[in-house]
């Protein structure tokens, strides 16, 4: 049996990591969800209800997590997306609209895309990355 010790004598790691689909996930269903004011709102009450409160219960914890998130959420929404970064937490790249693309260079050229923006929001270049959809 192997006999290894976290840092600091802790007794275990803990990963938190959550998705910010916002708007995205309904957008990229079904064409006719864009005119579809409840699933929109779920999408929205993401980033006005669920969001601050996943905040809050870290912040009081002291705990850091990693936001995947989407880059048109970004952009509809920088001001949560600077604030998440700015709380220390890491942003991670999850498409731009929730999409996955066929080939690696779409994918590559996506990816270089929502670098740019989340350089442009946060000042840091995206590092984790979580597929939508859970595609690899
Ligand atoms: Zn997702």
């Amino acid at each position: 049996m192997m006999n290894w010790n976290w840092p600091d004598n802790k007794r275990i790691a803990l990963l938190l990591s959550f998705d910010i689909d916002a708007e995205t996930l309904w957008l990229t269903r079904n064409d006719i969800n864009e005119r579809h004011l409840v699933h929109m709102s779920r999408g929205l009450y993401a980033t006005k209800q669920g969001l601050p409160r996943i905040l809050k219960m870290l912040e009081e914890e002291g705990l850091k997590a990693t936001f995947f998130t989407t880059a048109y959420t970004a952009e509809i929404h920088p001001e949560i997306i600077q604030y998440i970064a700015a709380q220390g937490h890491e942003i991670g790249y999850h498409g731009y609209l929730h999409e996955v693309k066929d080939t690696y260079e779409e994918e590559n050229a996506l990816m270089d895309k929502v670098d740019a923006i989340f350089r442009k929001l946060t000042g840091k270049r995206p590092v984790g990355v979580r597929m939508p959809d859970g595609i690899v």
